[in-house]
């Protein structure tokens, strides 16, 4: 068998098809928008499969619009599937790396792995799940229906007027929505799921390290806070006599961030959505409403912070709170996050072991499948936006140990 030290990915093929398909959408100054099942986004689809075709990899469409670039590997039939993927959808003015590094990279590893005839215990597809970042909805919509975790009517929902809901996009594809249950696949036939990303914060980035190891994807808790006072005539209407909703919620603004660093470190709380009613300048308001956010790994960090929320609801008069939805964090596999981190070892790069603060289509499959997830650092830790950067060599190292790690998991598999 050949030496693992002597199969490399090519950094110059992985940049050049990053800056390909990072042209699709691409407008000046405001970065790359595409949105899920768009033009843009159909565009970048059709350039992934001709890609994965000419890679040598038999291309199908599932019933949730992802693409499945299958390439035979498996030394013995029948055969499970490592899948390697993320996706080519962004947000509005996003970046060119976010989710389409994983994509490019997963097909760059299975260009690879054919041109070295390498053998492995399973057969390898790369795939770009459909939706990750919520255009239409809820995101990793293309993820969830493969592990069969969508609920069908989501998808005849949107998130707000003017959009249109999934199920009215995908038919841009040639797709019935009625038939996105037939995407779902059973998790036993897949060995692991591996993703690339960015890491979207700035830890690697500060840090000088070269590669994250992700040990897993942190919950999001989500609070819709509604206070009530009443809308009155802002020139009339003396001090004394108001009851002004937007004053009435603007000690919470303030206590959040004290709640949530008081109880954890890792913890993050925000409140990044605020909605005054009627929303006039000479008019009191009326109605305040916003969006509690919080993120952790720690399930019992989050019920704390969200049992003070609900007390500080409670003594406020005319406020109330519903849940919007509550996801509990997810654990990577041991196993692979150990493949990941002795890749990264044997190719010689610094790495450390950390949580996701984002949400991923890797989350999706986790609770079912054995996962992993390969961090690289961006630019100042941005991203969702035009600013976003890495630099080639960065990704071609994240590249360089997802291969790595394929390789470590089939020799273990073989072990
Ligand atoms: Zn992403």
């Amino acid at each position: 068998m050949e030496d693992d030290n002597k199969i490399k990915i090519s950094a110059d093929r992985l940049w050049s098809d990053l800056n390909e398909v990072g042209k699709i959408g691409y407008s000046e100054g405001r970065g790359v928008t595409r949105t899920a099942l768009s033009d843009a986004d159909l565009e970048a689809k059709e350039w992934l499969s001709q890609k994965m075709k000419s890679a040598g990899l038999d291309v199908r469409i599932d019933a949730a619009t992802n693409i499945i670039g299958l390439l035979e590997t498996a030394k013995t039939r029948p055969a499970k599937i490592l899948a390697i993927g993320s996706h080519l959808d962004t947000v509005p003015s996003g970046g060119m790396f976010d989710g389409a590094l994983g994509v490019v990279a997963a097909l760059e590893c299975a260009r690879v792995i054919k041109e070295h005839g390498i053998k492995l215990p399973w057969d390898i597809e790369v795939i770009n799940f459909s939706d990750e970042e919520a255009a239409h909805n809820a995101g990793t919509v293309g993820s969830r229906a493969m592990i069969g975790q969508l609920t069908a009517k989501e998808i005849y929902v949107s998130k707000a007027k003017g959009i249109p809901p999934f199920s009215e996009d995908m038919k841009r594809m040639g797709k019935d929505p009625e038939r996105i249950g037939e995407a779902a696949r059973d998790p036993k036939i897949f060995e692991a799921v591996l993703e690339l990303h960015i890491e979207q914060g700035n830890r690697l980035y500060t840090e000088g390290i070269q590669i994250g190891a992700v040990t897993g994807i942190v919950g999001i808790y989500r609070y819709g806070v509604t206070v009530k006072g009443e809308a009155n005539h802002a020139g009339t209407t003396p001090m004394h006599l108001r009851d002004d909703a937007l004053v009435k919620a603007a000690p919470v603004f303030t206590l959040l961030p004290q709640w949530v660093r008081a109880r954890s470190k890792e913890m993050v709380g925000t409140i990044g959505q605020v909605t005054v009613e009627p929303g006039a300048t000479n008019v009191i308001p009326g109605n305040c409403s916003f969006i509690v956010e919080l993120r952790s790994m720690k399930r019992k960090d989050m019920v704390a912070i969200r049992d003070v929320l609900h007390e500080w609801v409670g003594s406020q008069q005319g406020c109330t709170m519903k849940t919007i939805y509550e996801k509990d964090s997810v654990k990577l596999s041991e196993q692979v996050i150990d493949a990941i981190a002795t890749a990264a070892e044997a190719e010689g790069m610094s790495y450390i072991r950390m949580p996701s603060g984002a949400g991923h289509d890797t989350q999706s499959f986790a609770p079912f499948v054995p996962c992993g997830m390969i961090f690289v650092p961006c630019k100042e830790g941005k991203s969702h936006c035009p600013q976003e950067w890495i630099e080639p060599h960065q990704a071609a190292d994240g590249c360089q140990v997802l291969l790595r790690t394929v390789l470590e998991l089939a020799k273990r598999a073989e072990r």
